[in-house]
């Protein structure tokens, strides 16, 4: 819907505010991340000023691109003298950005369902919106689009057509709710539930409890579990409220009976004290079957017919939440997108994937038809053709027989194909060549078939690294520092054996500042990836300054002799002032300068302008133990005096301070300094056990699949050297992973588990160089194919270090490279 832009400064409010340009210029849409920019001239954008960054640095290259309307709180020097351009000058972009999407949310007046929670949100959203479509026309939150920034976003979409809006809403921090209810303002409310992780900022998890469920305290009805204690206890007093119980038969909805068996369950349930029904959902986990009953109290409060809530639940389907990137075959990359297909989910995934283009790959998207309540209209696929236009998409495969029909609406290299089949039937690898391909379809057109074809490697095991979590690691650190405090992100050894692009792009969009890496290589690398953020490498060596200079690589000086050939090289190439990092030794006694080094490097330093000390660091080693806390404190007094002596060498200049690693962050935040150095903890591992860490939560998870079962009498031997002797009847499975793949020997003869189906299975005998092999015997209905963890959710890393005599980062470093690696967003 249009506004025009004085209209927009009326509606923003009264504080100090002014409007330079043209007060009648429309637009339709927001904007807060300049890289999502699709329809420039219809577009007003915000500068927002996040802990990630600032987007006034964006305005000009928006300008260029033919955006027109800014809300800035200052207008930058070189764009004052634009004729055309509008700006809306205000305090804080981010109050006006609410303010308009309250604005926005009050001249409708539809029903507004609000769902939060700690899990779940997104599932509930999806299913509560596949089983009312096909009566009305919903606007929903696209993807999980729930924060300060998300839900005014997802309030935006309203429009004419909208006749019920269904919002997710999510917090991280106390005060957040207060301002997202002002922009819901919902009349049915979901708590789906609490969880006990990350409630860094929050006094305890009744306060974030508390906190989550004041958004539902002016609805006409909420709906919760009133089986949860804390969650009752949270819940507003409001004119219905809609507790389910599976153990109250006085609840409003009493869940009387579940019984699940083959991928199914069948729900017992009485409402209102009213006679007992039943529905039947496909779907047997806990998880799915708490979304399940919160989407059923919905609809019978939604007073749908008993028997349209029946038929429409047992076809719920899975609702994919994750984006994956996964490396394909001749030089491709692949985004996994198994989220729904409809329209308003394409532009998230376009965005997610034009943020990995890099210059010599094209952009390819393979999609299915829309899926749709009441079918989508030609004026869907028109706009689908225009979206992926704009993107930059270059060519398109269409699967499904309402994207051939709309074949005429698309202009680029275009192919269509009625199934999912007759693709895999003619198309090979071979129509694939160093492009970036994004793969969107409806469930029902199995587009993980399309995947499989076009994945690099296609060995079963495979580690999954979830960037949700790394983002939450970060924050979760960035919570025990000042907000002024810089982070250096440690993914050197290709980010602790996870793969260092996609971290590295995470955490370049996270708002770290330095990436630090150990070799050359690995930095000369992330450029070519597309990362432009400062990146310091640790161990240099002298015959790599090409590289150095060429890509921006910031080197670590630890000697003299490092130094001089810098410093000649710098002169060679004819740079000046490259960045460099003093490392001091302040105990480690690996590499580094000392105190006595120090007059002679001020001197090597003033007397050349090729170089310039952008940093101090030193690295503390034995930051874990409390045993050698007067060992560490003597390592700051060192470091502090090594500092002070450089800074006074260097006045007005501003030169980095940090010593803390992810232990020290957590032990002893006093001495954050200007940045500290975070590792380890950023991949979900602790370092502690005293309960100081447990808001980090694990990336990576190592599995696999099982490749046969075969049932042995007891005294049966399994493997090499018959090391594996049965001591009963047994059931023992082969699972496609061994000492190749970083699965180390000393796990085998039982020392280790894997779990499968929630048993954890022990290994038989030796472990072999590509496999090994497990006792399923108590493992119900097994069967080939299932899914194996190695490590992640049931099976942290540190238990397997433990095992091993090591640490966790030499299990996680370990993972060997021929494993395939998946990233996901949840
Ligand atoms: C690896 C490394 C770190 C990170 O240590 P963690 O214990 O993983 O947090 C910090 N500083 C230096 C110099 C390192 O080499």
């Amino acid at each position: 819907m249009e506004y025009n832009i004085s209209e927009i400064l009326k509606i923003i409010g009264s504080g100090n505010r002014s409007l330079i340009g043209d007060g009648n210029f429309k637009i339709s849409r927001l904007l807060t991340d300049s890289r999502s920019l699709t329809y420039p001239s219809e577009t007003l954008f915000f500068a927002l000023t996040t802990q990630s960054g600032d987007g006034h640095r964006y305005l000009r290259q928006l300008y260029d691109k033919g955006v027109k309307s800014f809300v800035v709180s200052a207008v930058p020097d070189d764009m004052k003298s634009l004729e055309d351009a509008n700006f809306i000058v205000t305090d804080n972009p981010l109050v006006a950005l609410h303010a308009l999407a309250g604005y926005h949310r009050n001249r409708f007046d539809v029903p507004v369902i609000a769902i939060t929670g700690s899990r779940g949100k997104t599932i509930v959203k999806e299913w509560l919106n596949s089983l009312l479509q096909d009566d009305i026309v919903i606007t929903r939150s696209p993807r999980s689009y729930n924060s300060q920034i998300g839900v005014p976003l997802s309030v935006w979409e309203l429009n004419e057509r909208t006749q019920l809006a269904i919002f997710e809403a999510g917090i991280s921090m106390p005060g957040e709710m207060a301002r997202l209810k002002d922009i819901i303002r919902p009349e049915i409310g979901i708590f789906t539930n609490i969880g006990t992780a990350h409630s860094s900022g929050f006094l305890s998890i009744e306060d974030k409890c508390r906190e989550k469920a004041s958004l539902l305290s002016d609805c006409r009805c909420v709906i919760y579990n009133s089986d949860d204690e804390l969650i009752s206890r949270c819940m507003p007093d409001v004119p219905v409220k809609l507790g389910w119980s599976r153990i109250d038969s006085t609840s409003p909805l009493f869940v009387e009976k579940v019984e699940s068996g083959g991928g199914m369950s069948r729900l017992t349930f009485c409402y209102l004290g009213g006679e007992q029904q039943t529905v039947e959902i496909p779907f047997a986990n806990e998880h799915d079957i708490e979304n399940a009953i919160h989407c059923l109290a919905t609809m019978l409060y939604l007073d749908i017919p008993a028997d349209v809530i029946a038929e429409r639940m047992a076809r719920l389907t899975p609702v994919g939440t994750r984006l994956e990137v996964i490396e394909g075959v001749n030089g491709c990359l692949l985004i996994h997108d198994s989220y729904t297909s409809d329209f308003n989910s394409l532009s998230p995934a376009l965005d997610f994937m034009r943020r990995r283009a890099v210059a010599d790959r094209s952009l390819t998207a393979v999609i299915s038809d829309l899926s749709c309540g009441e079918g989508a209209t030609d004026e869907d696929y028109a706009r689908m053709a225009e979206l992926l236009a704009m993107a930059g998409i270059s060519r398109l495969i269409g699967v499904g027989p309402e994207l051939k029909r709309h074949a005429g609406c698309f202009n680029l290299e275009k192919e269509f194909f009625d199934t999912t089949e007759v693709f895999l039937e003619k198309m090979s690898v071979r129509d694939f060549n160093r492009e970036l391909i994004l793969v969107k379809g409806a469930p029902r057109f199995g587009f993980a078939r399309i995947c499989e074809l076009l994945e690099a490697r296609q060995h079963e095991t495979v580690l999954e690294i979830n960037l949700d979590a790394v983002v939450d690691n970060f924050n979760a650190f960035r919570s025990r520092i000042r907000p002024t405090t810089g982070i250096a992100c440690m993914i050197k050894a290709s980010g602790y054996g996870a793969g260092s692009h996609e971290l590295a792009r995470t955490l370049q969009a996270q708002g770290a500042t330095y990436l630090a890496v150990a070799v050359h290589d690995e930095g000369a690398e992330l450029r070519r990836a597309g990362i432009t953020m400062p990146i310091l490498v640790l161990n240099p060596t002298v015959e790599n300054f090409h590289a150095i200079f060429t890509d921006r690589l910031e080197p670590e000086i630890y000697s003299f002799d490092f130094l001089e050939a810098l410093i000649r090289e710098a002169g060679h190439y004819g740079v000046k002032n490259f960045p460099i990092h003093i490392k001091i030794d302040s105990g480690m006694h690996r590499l580094g300068f000392l105190k006595e080094d120090l007059p002679r490097l001020i001197d090597m330093l003033k007397s050349t302008d090729c170089v310039t000390p952008r940093s101090i660091f030193s690295h503390l080693c034995a930051a874990d133990d409390p045993m050698e806390d007067d060992y560490t404190k003597s390592q700051f007094e060192y470091f502090d005096e090594c500092c002070r002596i450089v800074l006074s060498a260097f006045p007005g200049q501003k030169i980095l301070r940090h010593i803390l690693n992810s232990t020290g962050i957590t032990r002893f935040p006093d001495h954050q300094l200007d940045m500290v150095r975070l590792g380890i903890g950023l991949y979900g591992i602790k370092t502690l056990h005293d309960g100081s860490q447990d808001d980090l939560r694990p990336v990576s998870s190592l599995h696999t699949v099982i490749l046969s079962i075969k049932h042995w009498p007891a005294g049966t031997t399994i493997g090499y050297n018959r090391r594996g002797v049965l001591k009963r009847d047994s059931v023992i499975a082969t699972v496609p992973v061994g000492y190749a793949d970083g699965i180390n020997r000393h796990l085998g003869y039982g020392n280790a588990c894997m779990v499968v189906r929630g048993v954890k299975c022990p290994t038989v005998g030796t472990i072999c160089m590509d496999a090994c092999m497990i006792d399923v015997t108590d493992v119900e209905h097994v069967s080939v194919g299932d899914r194996v963890e190695v490590f992640g959710e049931s099976i942290p890393v540190d238990t397997l270090a433990e095992t091993l005599g090591t640490i966790p980062y030499e299990v996680l470093t370990s993972v060997s490279s021929r494993v395939k690696r998946v990233y996901y967003r949840e």
